[in-house]
């Protein structure tokens, strides 16, 4: 545990410590009610223009970066994470500030569209705002995911109800604290403090009209069916299992250093780390000899190349799959030079079929790493948990690797290349299967958190139109005609 309630309150605990970091009080609920209403009722975010909301997370920004010494103390307090990956949660985060608002004016611009046979139609797209976006939050980025969301669902014109996870309270309540100075508009972003039944009232709550999670696949499962109740829209960015791919013609060095970052940075907590390698026969040989000896001087650590894991319940988890793969397959360790929330990297070759490994989610720093010598088969292993977010590709074939672009049922596909894609904020992220609905990130994450209304408009109000009720027997007779010229190719 990295948080334990008691009575009203939630401790918060550094997770490698066990030391008291914070004791927050959980939010009851004529609290979240209130603050639902508040937010409600409170339109003068949302009556700003696209640009006067982008110019003040812009400042938004400004003032995350002047902060950043704090939030990384934060974040530090909260996780165990090493020095790096803090740096790299932040620089990511401000980053997507600054792309995220620069498409936004764009992205949530009034469209003018075709209105095809209508000539005497004007027909448009607006996206407007939906109104309070009850946006929930996981422990593995609590910086990054919290305040990404968020910041989509404001910039689209919402006020936002967040809840961090009960585990990394704290980042988001430092994110109000710098909102609250630099913004006047406190009811746009408000947080609410608390554990699963906090996270339930936000999702059953009619004030709230629309719901943006982030976390488990059986969390998930369940707010959507609580979304479905009332036909909420939801956004449910879950779980992963991402495999990569490496071809016969791969650049081996790349191969082994991206397996080895995507399955190990974060200590594998990140929803799109890589879980399964799945190695042609031509070169699984030379890369099972690289990446096992590479492993060995990868480690875990404060002064690491990855930290602590963050709660005890995850760790308990990846040790449950390491020792259940442990029976039948072989596995490669590296180091860890403390104990406890540290574990070491692990590489565990050929795992069975019905190992947990294969089967779930492991959400720690190990690969799994297996041979392929035919592509039916790779394809349903790897689709065969349900998974489906990220994927990555590691060949010199363009021709072959679009091909296996097709066939992989996930939302980004990555060549020769793994994780980044969660950097470039201008494409669409989130997965299908299991691993969620809708997409956060691009102009689609604006755009889902906006109401797109078509508007049609008539332009010569003095002219009778031709079906209405009173129309001449020709007009059939015409529109038959028109029907036959235009649609005949
Ligand atoms: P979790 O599902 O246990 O909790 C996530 C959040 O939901 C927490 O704030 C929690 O308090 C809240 N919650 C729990 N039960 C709830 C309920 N019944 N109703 C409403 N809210 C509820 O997930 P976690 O353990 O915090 O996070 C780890 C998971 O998140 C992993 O599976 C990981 O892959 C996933 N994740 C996905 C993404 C993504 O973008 N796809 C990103 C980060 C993490």
């Amino acid at each position: 545990m990295t948080a334990k309630f008691e009575n009203n309150n939630l401790i918060v605990l550094n997770p490698l410590s066990g030391d008291k970091v914070d004791t927050l009080t959980v939010s009851d609920e004529k609290y979240i009610n209130d603050s639902i209403l508040n937010a409600k009722i409170d339109s003068s975010w949302s009556s700003l223009s696209v640009s006067k909301r982008v110019s003040y997370i812009n400042k938004f920004r400004k003032e995350l970066l002047k902060n950043k010494k704090e939030i990384a103390s934060t974040i530090k307090n909260e996780t165990g994470k090493i020095d790096f990956d803090i740096t790299v949660e932040i620089l990511t985060s401000l980053e997507h500030l600054k792309q995220i608002a620069s498409i936004a004016k764009k992205a949530l611009k009034i469209q003018r569209r075709n209105a095809g046979l209508m000539k005497t139609k004007k027909a448009y797209v607006k996206y407007e705002p939906l109104g309070v976006a009850g946006v929930i939050a996981p422990w593995n980025y609590p910086l990054a995911t919290p305040l990404t969301s968020s910041a989509e669902a404001l910039i689209a014109g919402n006020n936002v109800l967040l809840k961090p996870s009960e585990h990394t309270p704290l980042t988001s309540k430092l994110l109000k604290k710098i909102w609250d100075n630099a913004i006047e508009y406190k009811n746009a972003f408000q947080i609410i403090i608390g554990g699963a039944d906090v996270g339930g009232s936000i999702v059953k709550n009619n004030n709230i009209d629309i719901i943006c999670f982030t976390g488990s696949t059986s969390v998930g499962r369940t707010i959507a069916k609580q979304c479905a109740e009332t036909l909420k829209p939801c956004i449910l960015e879950l779980g992963g299992k991402d495999p990569m791919i490496i071809l016969n013609d791969a650049n081996i060095h790349r191969a082994v250093e991206s397996a080895i970052f995507g399955g190990m940075s974060n200590a594998g907590q990140t929803c799109i780390s890589t879980e399964e390698v799945f190695v042609e026969d031509g070169i699984y040989n030379d890369f099972v000899e690289k990446i096992s000896n590479r492993i060995k001087s990868i480690k875990s650590g404060s002064t690491g190349d990855y930290g602590s894991m963050i709660i005890a319940q995850n760790a308990d988890k990846v040790k449950r799959h390491i020792e259940d793969a442990s029976k039948k397959s072989k596995i490669i360790y590296g180091e860890s030079d403390e104990k406890d929330m540290f574990l070491p990297p692990a590489l565990v070759f050929e795992p069975c079929e019905d190992s947990f490994i294969v089967n779930e989610e492991t959400f720690g720093p190990v690969l799994s790493i297996r041979k392929f010598s035919n592509e039916e088969d790779l394809f349903e292993k790897i689709h065969k948990t349900g998974f489906g977010l990220s994927s990555s590709i590691f060949g010199k074939n363009k021709k072959r690797m679009n091909e296996i672009i097709k066939k992989l049922k996930t939302g980004t596909v990555s060549i020769n290349d793994v994780m980044t894609h969660y950097g470039i904020s201008s494409i669409p992220f989130g997965g299908e299967g299991v691993s969620g609905i809708g997409r956060l990130h691009g102009k689609e994450g604006l755009r889902a958190f906006s109401r797109t209304k078509s508007i049609v408009v008539n332009r010569f109000n003095f002219l009778n139109e031709i079906w209405w009720f009173g129309r001449s027997e020709k007009i059939n007779t015409l529109l038959n005609k028109v029907m036959n010229l235009i649609f005949r190719y």
